[in-house]
């Protein structure tokens, strides 16, 4: 399985070149708004769902390959599903440590760092991005229907013990759904839960590719921007937007987009090549043609329709429209 992807352009990140455990999902949630489709059996336990040999192979090349890692600020370690799941996670960020100095960060929903091993493990990382996107009981089972027996009290105390123990940035991230997690009882509780963490900054974001569920909808900039100032003031933190485009008066809270880099590997790739990395891409996330011309630069997001549509043609990939944008993912 090819888990590298990127360099992809992050604005919170940098140029960031993901590292993606899973060949399939492994989530202890099954969130309403997950970009990978639901969770068809949550899995609780740590366990050898990633090829560690195989990783640290692509790993090895990818940092022997000075013209690519030139582009790379940062290695994003990621997975279709949680990657704090994997028991060899801490092997995996170790052995990238010795191969690259570049700093190395790790996204994850925050549930497992009840778990000390998983807590060590993650003491490799420079960036850890950890989730919550509700300290509500009843939000938290709406927004991330959390495998039978993970209580949220635990998760809160888990991630309240590794802000303090780890030295590393801690960014938290927030995503809101409209109607579920968003009302003003669900953001003063995340305010009360939050304070007594160390964290850097907040990541404040809602729902803006094809979610799990169709009733995942996204909140109003207007109401994200509230919401952001509401933490800021509360907690004197940072706070980013990263899908409010523009958000005015909102200093000192930062507004910010993503945008994909362009790929170097791309150059000089055969069609067939190009074709697999496109697909590729759109395993990992649902994109539109925008993203992909972004990453690729095929010559705008006209010539990149035309170049799926014998992919959509012969079932490999389907489209969605979500908001006003159409989203291509690989036909489930
Ligand atoms: S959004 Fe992340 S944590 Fe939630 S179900 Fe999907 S992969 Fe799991």
């Amino acid at each position: 399985m090819k888990c590298i992807f990127g360099p992809v352009n992050s604005r919170r990140l940098g140029r960031s070149l993901g590292i993606d455990l899973f060949p399939s999902k492994i989530c202890n949630l099954n969130c309403i708004y997950c970009e990978v489709g639901k969770t068809a059996v949550p899995v609780g336990q740590r366990g050898t769902y990633a090829d560690p040999a195989g990783i640290a192979a692509e790993i090895d090349a990818v940092c022997a390959d000075s013209r690519r890692m030139a582009e790379v600020d940062v290695l994003t370690v990621t997975a279709k599903g949680e990657p704090t799941l994997e028991r060899g996670l801490g092997g995996i960020l170790r052995h990238i440590k010795q191969k690259t100095t570049k700093p190395v960060a790790v996204l994850t929903n925050g549930t497992t760092l009840t778990d000390p091993e998983v807590q060590r493990d993650l003491m490799a990382a420079d960036l850890v991005i950890p989730s919550l996107d509700a300290a509500r009981e009843d939000s938290f089972r709406r927004v991330d229907r959390p495998i039978d027996g993970l209580a949220l009290d635990a998760v809160i105390a888990g991630l309240t013990s590794f802000s303090h123990a780890y030295p590393g940035k801690l960014w938290l991230e927030i995503l809101l759904v409209r109607g579920v997690n968003d009302r003003p009882e669900d953001i003063e509780a995340l305010i009360e839960a939050l304070r007594p963490m160390r964290i850097d900054r907040i990541q404040l974001n809602t729902v803006v590719r094809p979610p799990a569920e169709q009733f995942a909808l996204p909140v109003s900039s207007e109401r994200l921007t509230t919401v952001a100032r509401a933490l800021h003031q509360a907690l004197a933190l940072p706070v980013d937007l990263p899908f409010v485009a523009e958000a005015e008066g909102t200093a000192p809270l930062q507004v910010q987009t993503d945008e994909p880099l362009p790929t170097p590997a791309a150059d000089g790739t055969s069609p067939e090549a190009l074709v697999q990395e496109i697909v590729e891409m759109v395993q990992r996330r649902p994109c539109t043609a925008a993203d992909i011309d972004r990453t690729f630069h095929l010559g705008g997001p006209d010539k990149v329709e035309q170049l799926l549509e014998p992919l959509i043609l012969s079932g490999i990939l389907q489209w969605q429209d979500h908001g006003d944008k159409r989203f291509y993912q690989h036909a489930r």
